[in-house]
C-alpha cells in the first residue's frame, strides 16, 4: 500500500538492522485517520470470509485492529501479554519470545471470549520472526477456533515470519512488506493483490 510505504519513508526510522521505529503514527502516538485508512484496508481484503472476530496482541496491535473490527462490524478480543490479578481462572495460555524485548512473555485469554464458533481475523502492527502470531495461533486452536488469516501493517520480509506462518497453511496479508533496510534506505517487495 503506497500510503503507508510514503508514510514509513517519511516518517519511520531505522533504529538498528532489524528494528523500524514508527512510533510518531502507530504505536506510542497514533494518527487515527491514517490508522482508519490501514484498517479499511485489511478488512476489504478479508471481507465475506465469514469473520466473526478481529485478534490482536496488546499493545501496539489495538489501534490497527479496533478500525479493521469496526469496518467488518465484529468485536476486538485483545490477547494480554501483562498477568494480571483479575484474569486468573479460565484462561488459555501459551508463552511467546517477544522479538523486541528479547523476553518470553504468557499470552493470555479469557476462555469465554473465543469459542469453536468464532473465525477469527488476527492483525498486527509488525511481523517479524512470527513469533506472536503463532503464539496466537496456538490460542486459537487451543480454544477450537478457525483462523480465516492475518492482517499485517508491515512485514519485515527479510525475518522468516510470513514463510513459517504460510507452512503452516496461513494466509498473511501486509500492507508494506519491506525488503531490506539500513539506517539511510528503505526498499519494498512489490504490493500484494
Ligand atoms: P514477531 O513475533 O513476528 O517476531 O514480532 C512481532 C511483534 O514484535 C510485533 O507485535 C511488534 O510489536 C514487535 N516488532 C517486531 N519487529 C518490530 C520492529 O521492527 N519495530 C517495532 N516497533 N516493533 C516490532
Amino acid at each position: 500500500m503506497k500510503l503507508l510505504e510514503d508514510r514509513i519513508l517519511a516518517d519511520g526510522n531505522v533504529l538498528s538492522p532489524a528494528i523500524l521505529k514508527v512510533d510518531s503514527f502507530i504505536n506510542h502516538q497514533v494518527d487515527p485517520v491514517f490508522m482508519h485508512e490501514l484498517g479499511a484496508e485489511i478488512a476489504r481484503h478479508f471481507r465475506g470470509q465469514g469473520i466473526n472476530k478481529v485478534m490482536t496482541i496488546e499493545s501496539s496491535g489495538i489501534a490497527p485492529a479496533v478500525f479493521v473490527a469496526m469496518e467488518l462490524q465484529v468485536p476486538l478480543v485483545i490477547l494480554k501479554k501483562q498477568s494480571s490479578a483479575i484474569l486468573k481462572t479460565d484462561v488459555i495460555q501459551t508463552e511467546v519470545v517477544s522479538f523486541t524485548k528479547e523476553i518470553s512473555y504468557q499470552l493470555t485469554l479469557a476462555r469465554k471470549y473465543l469459542s469453536e464458533n468464532d473465525h477469527v481475523l488476527l492483525v498486527d502492527d509488525f511481523l517479524a520472526n512470527g513469533e506472536a502470531a503463532t503464539g496466537a495461533i496456538r490460542l486459537i486452536r487451543k480454544a477450537h477456533a478457525t483462523i480465516a488469516g492475518i492482517g499485517i501493517l508491515i512485514e519485515k520480509s527479510f525475518q522468516p515470519g510470513r514463510t513459517k506462518l504460510n507452512e503452516q497453511g496461513i494466509h498473511v496479508y501486509s500492507l508494506a512488506r519491506i525488503a531490506e533496510m539500513d539506517t539511510d534506505h528503505i526498499t519494498f517487495l512489490p504490493e500484494e493483490a
